[in-house]
């Protein structure tokens, strides 16, 4: 196995990376849904044990490892903490891997795996340096981050952020492999979700006027929901409203009674999210109404929008510089996505930091969430090395405080374009087009690639 600990300058931290692939592949092997994380609780809980970090429980699924400095009194010093989550989604895993998923229908197809090894790795490291910390660190192992309410609210509501004075999280992310982001102030959004059930009357296929047909009202009303954002909001503000699930009926022959949509709702913009919210009630009342049929929603307390703390963010950015080098730290720009741990960061300064592991330069095209996503697990390094030298410099009372993060740093781009579909070589901007004769959609199928296998896209081409 590559140790890339090899190729880095000898002064930087050395970090068991050879284990942390060994404990992400186990991980990655045994993924288990939110709310389920039994044998990896277990698996977390057995490894701090061989560290001598104690730990303790406030949930049947989550681990919360304390490790005690004793440069000092470790009750007069600072207390800072990590969150990595731990859960897995109900994905079925196509990433051909050795290591696959051997859970039919989980995957670790958010990185969750590569959080929890990296966060064991620290701890390991910061074990055998207790004697430089003034204060302590928790390393939270947090479960349920991919199923609403999510687990930080319940750990948060049972205490887990009354001793914390910062905290800090990882999330991998396409980037350059083992390049650090750091995003001053908002870094996602708040998202929620909305159940909502469709009633109308079942009955023979071959009688539809004597029935109400639930099929039919919800995929008219999935179709209208999907004008919120086209019609109903500014274009300039982020706002997303994706119907995630449809179900209804068992046979063809029959009109089932009911029909069952899951909406994922996603913004930046406390108003915004009012008026989405508004307008999936009103589009499906009155798509139920035009049809005599009746619908009830289910509306599932949101995911906060996660917003960095300046001084955890300083601290972030200079702890980073140093752990990794300069070179691969940037200013990253918010993403799409919404985390809960924004319930930990709502309660003490905190930071969320992305984790380059790595995108279609290095033979990985598909985001997150996708059944074939993969990372390149050496990016590991850069966030334990990162995570270390934070509780380092945080827990050193002598450690002047942190400098301003640069504004002026490089950024990436921000991540998950669309640029993994097939293009149409007709369509490019609009002084490439002049001039040209358009290829036509059915010339364009002939080159497309044949298997379904996206085309990356070619450098510095963005969607
Ligand atoms: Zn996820
Ligand atoms: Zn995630």
């Amino acid at each position: 196995m590559t140790d890339a600990n090899d190729t880095l300058p000898s002064h930087r931290l050395e970090v068991p990376i050879d284990e942390a692939v060994g404990w992400r592949r186990t991980l990655h092997q045994n993924p288990e849904l939110s709310f389920r994380e039994y044998q990896t609780s277990d698996m977390i809980e057995d490894l701090l044990g061989q560290w001598d970090i104690p730990t303790y429980r406030l949930t049947p699924t989550s681990v919360i490892g304390v490790i005690e400095g004793t440069a000092d009194d470790p009750k007069t010093g600072r207390v800072i903490g990590y969150r990595a989550d731990i859960d897995a989604l109900p994905i079925q895993e196509e990433t051909g891997l050795e290591y696959a998923s051997r859970n039919p229908g989980v995957m670790h197809a958010c990185g969750h795996d590569m959080h929890t090894a990296m966060l064991l790795g620290t701890a390991k490291v910061l074990s055998g340096m207790r004697d430089k910390l003034h204060g302590k660190v928790l390393c939270i192992f947090q479960h349920a981050e991919e199923m609403l309410p999510g687990g930080a609210r319940e750990l948060v509501e049972k205490g887990a952020a009354d001793d914390l004075d910062e905290v800090y999280a990882f999330h991998v992310a396409p980037h350059p492999v083992g390049h650090v982001g750091i995003c001053r102030g908002r870094v996602s959004t708040m998202s929620g979700i909305v159940s909502i059930s469709i009633r109308g009357r079942g009955g023979h296929s071959s009688n539809p006027q004597l029935s109400i047909d639930p099929v039919l009202i919800a995929s008219e009303a999935t179709i209208m929901l999907n004008t919120i954002v086209s019609r109903d909001l500014d274009p300039k503000h982020m706002n997303i409203v994706n119907v995630g699930s449809l179900h209804a009926g068992e046979a063809g022959n029959v009109i089932p009674d009911t029909a069952n949509l899951e909406v994922s709702i996603r913004s930046v913009d406390e108003t915004d999210w009012e008026a989405v919210c508004q307008r999936i009630e009103a589009i499906v009342n009155g798509v139920c109404q035009a049809h005599g049929a009746q619908a009830t929603f289910d509306w599932q307390i949101p995911y906060p929008m996660v917003v960095n703390a300046d001084l955890a963010v300083n601290r972030a950015w200079h702890a980073a510089t140093k752990a990794v080098g300069d070179a691969k730290v940037f200013a990253a720009d918010p993403w799409a996505p919404s985390d809960d741990f924004s319930y930990f960061s709502r309660e003490v300064p905190g930071c969320y930091m992305f984790l380059g592991t790595g995108g279609p330069e290095v033979g990985n095209p598909y985001f997150l969430h996708n059944s074939r996503f993969k990372v390149v697990e050496r990016a590991m390094i850069s966030g334990m090395r990162t995570e270390i030298q934070i509780a380092l410099d945080a827990l050193d009372p002598s450690a002047p405080t942190p400098p301003e993060m640069p504004e002026t740093k490089k950024t990436m781009p921000s991540a998950g374009s669309v640029a993994q579909r097939p293009r149409n070589p007709g369509l490019g901007t609009p002084q490439s087009r002049a001039g040209e004769v358009r290829t036509t959609a059915q010339d364009q199928s002939t080159s497309a690639p044949v298997s379904g296998e996206p085309t990356p896209p070619a450098s510095g081409e963005d969607a």
